[in-house]
């Protein structure tokens, strides 16, 4: 009986016929009332799995959410899709707070969004107890990651939430994150004292993100190359200073690609007014900061670039992550150079933050960064996932974008020695000189135009010797000093290989495969399929319309449809609300409303 309940609401609400991996199991932890933990990656799908319950079983559905911004905007689709939600946080003015508290006592509500600090906080009592008098069906804990240290996010505030379970006895908890590490799990389970819970924990990988790793040459040049295959497409570029961000949105600007700032040093009006403009489309690239890429979460972004590693793969993970959240194809950048991770210990110690753990996070994030070989394939063993075939198709490795050395112990070799000529005094862009043959002013001053090995790569590029010093230093046979400018040295491994070339065995040199400006690129798999037979201009018509209706809604335009619906309409082209409602993402209540108006434009499309 309820799977065909459920089948219906889903088609009635969301306009889908099937469901993305594990929901359906989720919901029905939901269904039994049993506790439940859910771990899915970003895109995953974990509203739905809360939501779509809670639109077939009686009851008030609790859903605790930290993100104020995010709240709305999912209030706001619920209500879209004809199911009536409510919110219940700070930034609700003393009237809207009185019309939600008669809403939830006349019971208007399937669902109510609170912030934690409203069921926990000072004078949360009175409204514990007339959510208790209202008939809560469950509780949902969304970001459940929140609640322990070993997350990215920790919230003081989501500790107390296992109080819920004295003021409402009975109702099952069900908790949502998209943070894998078995000790986040852990932690959420004995915090939030979830009982006997039903575990589940999706696939990490994200076939639609396409992963490059590029070392850290001339920024401004890279990002131009990314952003040409991205034109009116939203993304994010993070930047570890502010000082990046600013200078980065100026210049982008600047060149005819309008960019917003995003980081802590602004005021909080001109923060929420970038981030409207991001989420309402008037601007299409933020750059940022990683501190604060919380909110800006739009379903679209086709790209997300890292000019600057982070300090782990967890957090490479979440921010990379913010990519392709619609299920489309979208990219992820890291653009970075060994000096990142210097910058981080340096900084982690001054915060008295170096930890053996951070230490180790940095590590496997430098490994990741410099590793050669799939990147799919490195986060997913990196989560715990076992990943299946050879070739993603959807990495820079895959995609055949990178160029193994035929012989890296030689390549290497010549390297260290090098550096061990240079007298382990200079960084990575002088050895890179030398290398080259390049007789700048510092090299002919120090004599080094006269080394054996000046000259040995005549044809690399700066870039690719500083790729290669990467990739050596990742694997432990060069470092780094910690000074203010880094020097590079050799490490009693990168000695023993000087002195033995066998000692090294497995090593592996790559370089960006030089591009020709005529060469097609090569694409991913989830690109050539997302566009299959869809009409691209009525795409970008279709996208028009939607930006002019949300305008005149005031509401973002991922709330009227995705952009994967969009696609849909303009590979299907149904010129009736029969065909319309074939549509992926179309469900009735969206037909009813917005039907005519894309119906409208698809017809005079067509003529
Ligand atoms: P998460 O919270 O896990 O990051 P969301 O709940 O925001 O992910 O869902 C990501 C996207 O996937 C949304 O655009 C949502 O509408 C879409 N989606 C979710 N479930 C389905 C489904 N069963 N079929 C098609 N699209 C879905
Ligand atoms: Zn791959």
């Amino acid at each position: 009986m309820t799977v065909s309940v459920l089948d219906d609401a889903l088609a009635r609400y969301w306009g889908y016929t099937t469901f993305r991996p594990l929901q359906r199991e989720a919901i029905e932890a939901v269904l039994q009332a049993r506790d439940s933990l859910v771990v899915l990656p970003t895109g995953g799908g974990k509203s739905l799995c809360f939501q779509a319950p809670a639109v077939v079983r009686p009851g008030l559905a609790l859903v605790i959410s930290p993100l104020i911004s995010l709240m709305k905007d999912q209030v706001d689709t619920l209500v879209g899709n004809g199911v009536p939600a409510g919110l219940y946080n700070s930034s609700l003015t003393a009237e809207e707070k009185r019309a939600v508290v008669a809403g939830l006592r006349g019971g208007r509500y399937r669902l109510l969004y609170v912030s934690p600090e409203r069921l926990v906080g000072e004078g949360s009592e009175g409204f514990l107890a007339l959510l208790a008098s209202c008939g809560v069906s469950f509780v949902a804990v969304d970001e459940a990651h929140c609640i322990s240290q070993w997350g990215h996010d920790f919230r003081p505030e989501y500790r107390q939430l296992a109080r819920l379970r004295d003021a409402l006895p009975g109702v099952s908890v069900h908790a949502f994150t998209a943070t894998a590490t078995a000790r986040v799990r852990r932690d959420i389970t004995a915090q939030l004292g979830l009982r006997d819970p039903v575990e589940l924990v999706g696939s990490f990988d994200r076939p639609n993100l396409v992963y490059r790793v590029l070392p850290r040459a001339v920024l401004k040049r890279q990002l131009l190359d990314i952003l040409a295959r991205h034109r009116r497409e939203a993304g994010i570029i993070y930047c570890t200073s502010r000082r990046e961000v600013d200078a980065l949105a100026a210049w982008l600007t600047a060149e005819g690609i309008p960019a917003l700032p995003y980081h802590a040093g602004l005021g909080e009006a001109e923060r929420s007014r970038h981030q409207d403009a991001f989420l309402s489309e008037r601007v299409d690239v933020i750059v940022a900061t990683v501190a604060f890429g919380m909110g800006i979460d739009r379903s679209n972004v086709r790209f997300v670039v890292h000019a600057g590693a982070p300090r782990s793969i967890e957090h490479y993970q979440q921010e990379s992550g913010r990519a392709g959240r619609d299920g489309l194809e979208a990219e992820c950048v890291l653009i970075y150079s060994s000096a990142d991770f210097m910058k981080w210990r340096v900084m982690l110690e001054g915060n008295g933050e170096l930890t053996d753990a951070a230490r180790t996070l940095l590590r496997q994030m430098e490994q990741y960064a410099a590793g050669i070989g799939c990147r799919h394939r490195h986060l997913a063993e990196y989560f715990g996932d076992r990943h299946a075939g050879d070739s993603c198709g959807a990495c820079d490795f895959c995609l055949g974008e990178l160029e193994t050395a035929a012989e890296p112990v030689t390549l290497a070799r010549q390297i260290l020695s090098c550096v061990a000529r240079v007298g382990q005094r200079f960084g990575a862009v002088h050895v890179a000189n030398v290398l080259r043959g390049n007789g700048s002013d510092q090299v002919v001053a120090r004599g080094h135009d006269k080394l054996s090995t000046f000259g040995l790569l005549p044809r690399a590029s700066v870039a690719e010797v500083r790729g290669y010093i990467q990739q050596l230093i990742a694997s432990g046979l060069l470092r780094l000093t910690d000074d203010a400018y880094s020097l590079v040295v050799l490490t009693p491994g990168g000695l023993e290989l000087l002195r033995d070339e066998r000692s090294c065995p497995g090593l592996t040199l790559a370089r960006q495969r030089p591009v020709r400006k005529d060469a097609a690129r090569v694409r991913s798999r989830a690109e050539t399929e997302s566009w299959q037979d869809v009409d691209r201009d009525l795409f970008e018509r279709l996208r028009v319309v939607r930006l002019e209706t949300a305008r005149q809604r005031g509401v973002p335009p991922y709330v009227i449809f995705h952009d994967a619906t969009l696609r849909e309409m303009a590979r299907l082209r149904p010129t009736s609300l029969d065909a319309l409602l074939s549509v992926k993402g179309v469900g009735a209540r969206k037909a009813d409303d917005l039907g005519e108006i894309f119906l409208a434009a698809i017809r005079s499309h067509q003529l």
